[in-house]
């Protein structure tokens, strides 16, 4: 009955989806176990009527012109004219992250910022991103002092609350994401696009998800209508030999037997004020040095809704996942004992040949949604000329 069958209907699932029942003309099942498609993008107008992303600010952004024209096809956007801009709060000030020129002219008195403004462009170049764990062995003395000033107030306690590790003990492609800008930027991130979809992301993947060849099934974990038994899939208790996508844990997937993968996660509490706008303006406002919340984001601000009374606001607290019922998993802590863990899961995978894995979950890496997007794209244009 079904060509292919989508485990998960987050960016990674959804998109997938969309090509193959496009552009494949495949009948897709997709089933998701949440109530809603959308997966972690996923927004909803919340009891005051404002929009707000249920789990953590979503913002998208991409250089990819194949990603952003496929997406538009689903929604029109809000993209950001200044780009997304975030501050962190350091004691009574709000400094702009990522760390960069003007935030140093803000820390240091003038005379001393000038000098090193051109100590550091001559160092690196104007315009290079610097990750701060390099910039901490730079060996003269004042970058020095930059490096320990940045690490500090921006890297040590956020990185300890979201991690529960120092910024020496994770990946230093995760702080690298965050790096030490030698330029006036002040934006966020630095691709050509950067926005919201204008009618929210829910929208955008109920339009992606509407096509007669595909069929939805939220509230549904697929673990209770497909057995994975070594080399073969079973759908409902028959054979499948159609191409099976999946984007959840792949650890849950097998029961977790050989133990978890480790994630974190997040609790979101939502706070509803009676006031027209909480935080001056920013949408995102990390809290750096104090606080046991590592960030809160204020969603007018974010989706540049105007129609409100009041504003909402989310504080995010990172803890421990631990695979308790209505815990998610959000982020893979990557390592190198994680990622042995997980071959072999992949493994067991692997030996499945219409079994295909895809996601942030089920590839244990810490991806945006425009790679997901990207990725999914290319699976799903691997699959349908393989089928062709
Ligand atoms: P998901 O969105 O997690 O979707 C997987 C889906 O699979 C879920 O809906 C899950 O319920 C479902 N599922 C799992 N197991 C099963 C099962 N057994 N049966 C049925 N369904 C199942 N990226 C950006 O580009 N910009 C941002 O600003 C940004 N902000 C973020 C903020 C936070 C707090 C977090 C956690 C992530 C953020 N990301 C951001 C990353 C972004 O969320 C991911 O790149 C993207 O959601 C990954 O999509 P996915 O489809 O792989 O995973
Ligand atoms: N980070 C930090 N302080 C900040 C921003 C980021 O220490 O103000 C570190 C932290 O370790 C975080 C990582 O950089 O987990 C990546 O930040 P990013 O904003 O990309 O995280 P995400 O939005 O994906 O949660």
């Amino acid at each position: 009955m079904y060509d292919s069958i989508v485990i998960g209907a987050g960016i990674a699932g959804s998109v997938a989806a969309r090509k193959l029942a496009e552009e494949g003309n495949h009948k897709v099942l997709v089933i998701e176990k949440r109530n809603h498609t959308g997966g972690n993008c996923y927004d909803r107008t919340d009891a005051y009527g404002i929009l707000v992303h249920e789990y953590g600010p979503h913002i998208f952004h991409t250089n990819l012109e194949s990603v952003f024209a496929y997406l538009s096809r689903f929604t029109e956007w809000y993209l950001y004219e200044q780009g997304h801009q975030v501050v962190a709060r350091v004691g009574d000030r709000l400094l702009p992250v990522p760390f960069n020129l003007k935030t140093l002219h803000m820390v240091y008195e003038e005379k001393q910022a000038g000098e090193l403004e051109q100590k550091l462009i001559a160092a690196y170049g104007e315009g290079s991103r610097v990750p701060i764990m390099k910039l901490r062995e730079h060996p003269d003395p004042q970058i020095q002092d930059i490096a320990r000033y940045v690490y500090e107030n921006v890297f040590l306690k956020y990185t300890m609350k979201q991690w529960g590790q120092t910024p020496e003990e994770i990946d230093p492609q995760v702080t690298g994401r965050v790096p030490v800008l030698i330029s006036y930027d002040t934006r966020y991130f630095q691709d050509k696009y950067q926005g919201v979809p204008a009618e929210g992301f829910t929208a955008m993947f109920e339009n992606m998800l509407r096509h007669e060849n595909i069929t939805v099934r939220t509230s549904t974990d697929a673990r209770t209508l497909m057995e994975f038994r070594e080399k073969e899939i079973y759908f409902e208790g028959s054979r499948f030999e159609g191409n099976v996508i999946f984007t959840g844990a792949l650890d849950e997937l097998y029961d977790c037997q050989y133990g978890r993968l480790p994630y974190r996660s997040l609790r979101f509490d939502s706070e509803h004020l009676d006031t027209d706008d909480f935080q001056g303006g920013h949408s995102v406002v990390n809290y750096t040095v104090s606080e046991d919340f590592t960030r809160i984001t204020e969603f007018k601000h974010l989706t540049g809704q105007r129609n409100t009374s009041g504003t909402t606001i989310i504080r995010e607290y990172p803890f421990a996942y631990t695979g308790a019922e209505g815990e998610i998993p959000y982020y893979a802590i990557m390592n190198a004992e994680n990622e042995a863990l997980y071959k072999q899961y992949q493994e067991l995978a692997g030996q499945i040949e219409n079994l295909y894995l895809l996601g942030r979950l089920a590839e244990y890496k810490y991806y945006n949604m425009d790679a997901m997007a990207d990725k999914a794209l290319a699976l799903a244009d691997r699959l349908i000329h393989r089928a062709g």
